[in-house]
């Protein structure tokens, strides 16, 4: 769903087009039925047979909604199928003198029409349905669902009563000029009630790739598209439910009211009342599960929505069953029972379950977007095809199976009893479909899958293969999606590699990545002046983790593909757009240019990312420090400057005029280095100059190699359709350290439950959870690290003062917490006081 999502008003303006529809089925079906019948005397099996028939021709419902999810727009085929249906009714109308004259050809165009009626209401119907399953947001569409759905009985419901005061008395050319006024009125009502609907959304023959040789697989055909769907173990599972509930409801709906005259003893005036009873009961169902919306929408956490439908459509079900077997019970029990009551509470229970399977339906169908392409249409076809064809067979074998009861069984309670039993027991297997998890969609496999024209498509592509990247491919691929990390190859990247125990601890790194653990920071001033920090005071072993970020990234990416997540190596250059608008990741390695298709694309390619700057505006701007390492061999043991324990941090303008330089331990190596905001700054003379310092000019170096650190989360992290940021593509690293891999690590885990949700609710507003989990967690962190860099690491003055800071044990108890474990420390506000009162002091001290 790219476009805007649709209001209220919007969608009691597509109410209006099913309420429509609704008047001309009617009219078609029901009151044509009648005169058939009563006025023009004809055999009851004939309109039976031509209803079937207009049933039969809805198997056709996918057609027309693959047709329409090809289309530029879904008005088209919504307006198009409205003026078959209208036509079709009136060519019905016409076709009833013959039929009642047994004229030649008279059933020839009686079948004809009721062709066109199914093709009207399969093509209008099912791309209405198409619409609002793309168009509505994830909370509305239960509501959306009920709104429709009543307002569709209640076109009909007043159709009927105006058109059958209309009739009277009847004469054909009356009949005529009704039909005629009410297909015309519905005709007018649909056009009006669409215009300008579609308005906002993208069209999308405009957004079909310029590339021709792509168009074959734009066309990718029928057949095809129903196999993406039958591969889809969730719609699999969802049309054998359609199936089994609709026939349930069907085969009850003929035989109420016989059983009312026949084991109640109701005169047809008082059966009347009693099915007016039951569907009162669906409209208040309706309206209770529809209000109910609220509670069951949004879609929280992978496939929430669906799931908490999912506990609607079986309590409605199971509601169903408990009341046919409560008729059950009456057809035993007779007169004595609360009919009334009984019929009331299936009405409910009914209305309930028709409204969240028909959002269920919405739902699931805004999720299919299978081959990176759009398939609601396809979808509320395939089901609109179940569905007709379990109402056909749901009504005959209500029916068939009293008639058959009767010629064998004596007593019509007995007949009743079993076949609401049966009823009963169906729909209590519809409820079983319904309440089964999806499991770890088993069914859709994590292997990617290449059809439509032979290329790949994923749930899901990553571009880059650091810590963001590779741990996103990696919940996702346990997750069960299939993932393909695409990662540059041949470059480490250049880092410090400290981290925190809460990184060991919440993404399972294990001991043998840890080549160095610095137990001190030694902070030193301007004036040369050192304060260490002990990590952990009490000496129970707290200590800071020093990785190698070679064999750290490589165990990550391992670890993600062994999860099932793709590997391969290359280079991201652009994500395009296909002709239904879903995203293709185009890459070049050694071999020439590639393309994939993904569902979501998380851009995990660093700092300066292409993936954030070819998505966002502000991605080109974002804030960065320079930042420039040597790698070389640890220094001969008893060299004074150095201490394998120890971390050393130099504020001092000689070194960075407004960052810090470092000496960090790794083993066998170390890393020194220096960052700084300010172009000018040779980075290198002062990381030679640092090493000159510390008497370690003459180590052998390994590797000299400089990277930019963003300093500021970007305002966006995803385009709010199917792409998402994280790592230093966002912009997630820490202001005044620059500690970027815990942050990495956690935005990607974020990212990864954003876009399982996203991928199997369909709703792009679920990627921006991603930021919004992030920023509540850290975003007040950021913001004081932020302003601490503004204002203490401005001049040498300053920075001395800060270093002084630094040896106050409430600041290092404080800082230290902080940093480990990645909390600020609510509970001790007499030390946020004491540190404050120091600031302010230093503060004042600084300014004077
Ligand atoms: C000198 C320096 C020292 C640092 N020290 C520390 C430290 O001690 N502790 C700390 O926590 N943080 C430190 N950081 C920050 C930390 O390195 C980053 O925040 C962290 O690496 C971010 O991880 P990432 O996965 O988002 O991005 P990266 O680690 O940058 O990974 C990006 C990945 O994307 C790949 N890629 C890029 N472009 C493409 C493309 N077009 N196609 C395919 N793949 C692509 C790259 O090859 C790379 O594998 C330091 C940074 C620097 C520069």
């Amino acid at each position: 769903m790219s476009a805007v999502p649709l209001g209220w008003l919007g969608i009691v303006r597509l109410g209006l087009v099913q309420s429509a529809i609704g008047a001309i089925v009617m009219l078609a079906t029901s009151l044509l039925n009648r005169v058939m019948v009563v006025e023009y005397a004809l055999p009851a099996a004939l309109p039976a047979g031509l209803v079937a028939w207009h049933y039969a021709v809805q198997l056709s419902r996918p057609v027309w909604g693959h047709g329409s999810d090809r289309g530029a727009r879904r008005t088209p085929w919504i307006i198009g199928g409205m003026a078959v249906l209208a036509l079709g009714a009136l060519l019905a109308v016409g076709a009833l003198p013959l039929l009642a004259a047994r004229a030649p050809g008279g059933l020839a165009l009686a079948i004809a029409a009721f062709a066109m009626i199914g093709v009207g209401v399969g093509a209008a119907g099912t791309s209405l349905l198409a619409l609002l399953a793309t168009r509505v947001a994830a909370e509305r569409r239960a509501a959306a669902a009920a709104i429709t759905w009543i307002m569709m009985v209640a076109g009909i419901a007043v159709t009927a009563g105006v058109a059958g005061a209309l009739l009277e008395p009847f004469s054909a050319a009356r009949l005529t000029r009704v039909a005629a006024g009410v297909a015309g009125c519905a005709f007018a009502l649909a056009v009006v009630a669409l215009l300008g609907v579609e308005r906002g959304a993208p069209s999308r023959a405009l957004a079909m790739p310029v590339d021709a040789s792509r168009r074959g697989e734009r066309s990718a055909n029928l057949t095809t598209a129903l196999r993406t769907i039958w591969d889809d173990g969730e719609a699999r599972r969802f049309t054998l439910f359609v199936f089994v509930s609709m026939l349930a409801y069907a085969m009850q709906d003929l035989i109420l009211e016989p059983f009312a005259g026949l084991v109640f003893g109701l005169a047809p005036g008082a059966s009347t009342q009693l099915s007016g009873v039951q569907h009162g009961g669906v409209l208040v169902g309706m309206i209770v599960a529809g209000v109910g919306g609220g509670a069951f929408g949004g879609g929280r956490g992978v496939g929430g929505e669906t799931r908490r439908l999912r506990w609607w459509i079986g309590g409605g079900c199971l509601g169903s069953a408990a009341a046919l077997a409560g008729l059950a019970l009456a057809a035993r029990i007779g007169p004595g029972w609360p009919l009334t009551a009984n019929v009331a509470l299936l009405g409910l229970a009914n209305g309930v379950f028709a409204v969240a399977a028909i959002g269920a339906m919405i739902a699931l169908a805004g999720s299919g977007q299978a081959e990176g392409r759009e398939q609601a249409g396809l979808r509320m076809g395939v089901w609109g095809a179940a569905q007709a064809i379990a109402f056909g067979l749901g009504g005959l074998l209500g029916a068939t199976g009293v008639d058959l009861g009767r010629s064998r069984i004596d007593s019509p309670a007995t007949v009743f009893t079993l076949v609401f039993l049966v009823e009963a027991l169906v729909f209590v297997v519809a409820a079983a479909l319904a309440m089964r998890r999806p499991g770890r969609r088993q069914d859709m496999t994590p292997v990617a899958r290449a059809r439509g024209g032979g290329m790949t498509t994923y749930d899901c592509v990553v571009v880059g293969g650091g810590p963001a990247g590779a741990t996103a491919a990696a919940e996702l691929a346990q997750a069960g999606r299939s993932v393909l990390l695409l990662d540059r190859a041949g470059r480490i990247k250049p880092c410090g590699g400290a981290i925190p125990p809460r990184l060991i601890r919440d993404f399972a790194i294990p001991d043998h990545l840890i080549v160095g653990r610095a137990r001190t920071a030694r902070m030193i001033a301007p004036s040369r002046r050192a304060v260490d920090m002990p990590v952990d005071p009490s000496g129970a072993g707290g200590y800071v983790g020093m990785v190698d970020r070679d064999t750290f990234d490589e165990w990550l990416r391992d670890r993600a593909a062994k999860q099932g997540a793709e590997r391969r190596t290359g280079r991201f250059e652009a994500i395009v757009r296909d002709g239904d608008g879903g995203a293709q990741v185009r890459y070049t390695d050694g071999e020439g240019d590639h393309r994939v298709r993904a569902r979501c694309v998380i851009g995990a390619d660093g700092a300066r990312s292409r993936v954030a700057e070819a998505v966002f505006d502000d991605a080109v701007r974002n804030p960065c420090v320079f930042a420039y390492h040597e790698v070389i061999r640890t220094p001969q043991p008893g060299t004074a400057a150095f201490d394998r324990t120890r971390c050393d941090v130099f504020y001092q303008a000689e070194f960075s005029p407004d960052f810090y330089g470092w000496l960090f331990p790794h083993g066998d190596t170390a890393s020194i280095g220096v960052g700084s905001a300010h172009k000018g700054h040779g980075l290198r003379d002062a990381t030679s100059r640092l090493r000159v310092r510390l008497g370690l000019e003459s180590c052998v170096t390994l590797r000299r190699e400089g990277a930019p650190i963003p300093l500021r989360p970007l305002r966006r992290w995803d385009n709010g359709r199917d792409v998402l940021v994280i790592g230093d593509a966002a912009g997630a690293v820490a202001p005044a350290s620059g500690e970027g891999l815990y942050y990495a690590m956690l935005s990607a885990r974020f990212a990864a439950e954003a876009v399982d949700t996203f991928l199997a609710s369909g709703d792009p507003r679920a990627l921006g959870a991603a930021r919004r989990r992030f920023m509540r967690a850290h975003g007040l962190v950021f913001r004081i690290l932020a302003i601490m860099q503004h204002f203490w690491y401005r001049d040498d003055r300053r920075r001395e003062r800060f270093v002084a800071m630094c040896a106050d044990r409430d600041v290092q108890h404080l800082t230290w917490h902080a940093y480990m474990n990645k909390r600020l420390i609510y509970a001790r506000p007499l030390a946020y006081a004491r540190i404050f009162a120091k600031d302010m002091r230093h503060l004042l001290q600084t300014a004077s």
